[in-house]
């Protein structure tokens, strides 16, 4: 049996094979010549003391026992070729896990997808970045794999289920991500890994009979006596099948749009919006571990803050160390941010978004859109942004003192968010409730995280694609529509899940259920 061990040790000798057997050695009062191998099963960062400490749990095999190296492998996916269609709307975690899991189960799935591969999808992300152009179904959020493909492949969620959490984790380790991530506490996969690793499960859904269409948009359901026969595409064709998964991510307006104007029922959903604020990495690493440099074996200091301001929580959400500010807009005419990270989180930036929850009773002024009312106020905030900054993909920003403050920033240095910015008086992007809020949650932020409040961090605004302003209600067991048999809403834009990890769950989920139902109508 190998011995278990559960204790802190340096930065240093957590990314040090010898000097870690060496404690553990140590800790277990054994000599590390009897130790075969140390393996590492949970790490964490613990910054509240004066030095940082890593917390590792993990088992020591002795010389005398069997190490076998575990090993994570691709399930056994059947060839599914001419076996019964499941038509899946969106190729983004939600979309992807659902067609995987659909395969093991013996079924074919169709994706479609409006946007491109990852790779043509890279020059929709420059032509972006660089000459403002956005492309409507190519871009930050659509596309091969969604809106978790040029993310920081942050990996954690908040779902209590383990289970559910680590068969993904397994997966992606399957698929080719680094299995540290089935060890750190907040694993992350980064821009520069994800695209290869969303190919390949592409590749492999085609490679079992599945299939998968790029720049194919679906524009209606095709629907009989309230059971989904089949979807349109953009150019008019039609693809039948009476099971749909619905996946089409937080940002497809005209799904949303598409359904309402169907009388399918959808509801209006409260989500957060705000800011993304960016600080130079150095100064979060000196705020988060207590020193003047970071050194060689600390990552870039991730943080997390949270406020109850007037009632609402003001909250950092997907925050990106050592990352960069993304165009994330969907259509021309307004802004949106977020952010990404590479693997190694190296570049010299901090930046998360800085959101307050609302309440449905803020979506008020758009009654007039029923269930899009959520809908309307977000876009209604990105297109004030994009006029008040100029009408290009430059974001508004200012300082964050100065914000404060209600003062127009005299300047606004270079950021990482690439098309730019304009000086802005910020309480105009938002409405005044938000502003004043946002502006003593930032007061509040700087009392318990000394230096976070600096005229050295600058906001961009807006942050506001953060989960769903829709649900698209299902029935609790049979996950299907609540009014459209065959019909499953799925993921983060039908207000089930909220990150990558959470929508990949989802997406398996209504796989289970869509097999299940089959099942039961064959016996
Ligand atoms: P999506 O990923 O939004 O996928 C929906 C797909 O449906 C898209 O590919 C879209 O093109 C397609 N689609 C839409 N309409 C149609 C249609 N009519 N016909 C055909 N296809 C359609 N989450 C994390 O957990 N960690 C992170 O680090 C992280 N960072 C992020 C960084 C950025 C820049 C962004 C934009 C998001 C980030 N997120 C992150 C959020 C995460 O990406 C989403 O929560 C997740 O992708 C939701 O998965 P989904 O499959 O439900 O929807």
């Amino acid at each position: 049996m190998p011995k278990e061990f559960q204790f802190q040790v340096s930065p240093e000798a957590a990314a040090n094979e010898e000097l870690l057997t060496q404690q553990v050695a140590k800790n277990l009062k054994i000599s590390s010549k009897d130790i075969q191998k140390v393996v590492v099963l949970k790490r964490s960062f613990d910054a509240r003391q004066k030095s940082v400490k890593v917390n590792v749990k993990g088992n020591a095999f002795l010389v005398d026992e069997d190490y076998i190296p575990a090993t994570i492998e691709l399930p056994d996916y059947p060839n599914v070729a001419n076996k019964k269609e499941v038509i899946v709307v969106g190729a983004g975690p939600a979309g992807l896990f659902a067609a995987l899991q659909l395969i093991e189960l013996g079924l074919k799935p169709i994706v479609l997808e409006r946007g491109k591969d990852v790779r043509g999808r890279r020059r929709d992300l420059k032509a972006i970045n660089v000459d403002g152009i956005v492309n409507e179904d190519s871009n930050y959020c659509f596309g091969e794999g969604g809106a978790g493909t040029y993310s920081d492949g942050k990996l954690y969620s908040r779902s209590k289920k383990r289970g559910d959490i680590d068969r993904i984790l397994e997966l992606f380790v399957a698929y080719g991500a680094t299995p540290d991530i089935m060890v750190d506490a907040h694993p992350h996969i980064g821009t520069n890994k994800l695209p290869q690793i969303i190919q390949d499960i592409r590749e492999k859904i085609t490679a079992c009979g599945g299939e998968v269409l790029f720049e194919t948009r679906v524009t209606d359901f095709l629907i009989k006596s309230n059971e989904i026969q089949g979807v349109v595409l953009q150019n008019g064709n039609i693809i039948s099948a009476n099971k749909v998964i619905l996946a089409t991510g937080h940002s497809a307006r005209d799904i949303f749009e598409l359904l309402h104007k169907k009388n399918i029922l959808i509801e209006a959903k409260p989500f957060a919006l705000g800011v993304r604020a960016e600080h130079p990495q150095e100064l979060i690493d000196q705020i988060q571990y207590s020193c003047d440099y970071r050194g060689e074996y600390l990552p870039p200091a991730p943080y997390s803050v949270v406020k109850q301001v007037n009632g609402r929580g003001m909250y950092s959400f997907c925050m990106c160390p050592g990352g960069v500010i993304a165009p994330c807009a969907t259509s021309p005419g307004e802004i949106v941010t977020n952010g990404w990270s590479p693997s190694k989180r190296d570049q010299s930036t901090a930046n998360s978004g800085i959101v307050v929850e609302l309440k449905l009773e803020d979506f008020k002024p758009y009654h007039q859109f029923g269930p899009l009312a959520g809908m309307e106020f977000q876009k209604a905030i990105e297109q004030k942004a994009w006029r008040l900054a100029g009408e290009t993909q430059k974001a508004p920003a200012q300082r964050m003192v100065d914000f404060t403050q209600s003062k127009i920033s005299q300047d606004i240095p270079k950021t990482s968010y690439v098309p730019g910015t304009t000086s802005v008086e910020m309480g105009e992007v938002f409405p005044g409730f938000l502003s004043q809020i946002m502006r003593q949650g930032f007061t509040e932020f700087g009392k318990s995280m000394k230096g976070y409040m600096t005229n050295d961090a600058i906001l961009h605004a807006p942050e506001s694609r953060t989960s769903s302003p829709v649900r698209i209600p299902r029935d609790h067991n049979s996950l299907e529509h609540l009014q459209i048999k065959g019909l499953y809403p799925c993921g983060e834009g039908a207000g089930y899940a909220g990150g990558i990890i959470s929508a990949a769950i989802d997406g398996e989920k209504c796989a289970l259920k869509v097999a299940e139902s089959l099942s039961s109508i064959v016996s």
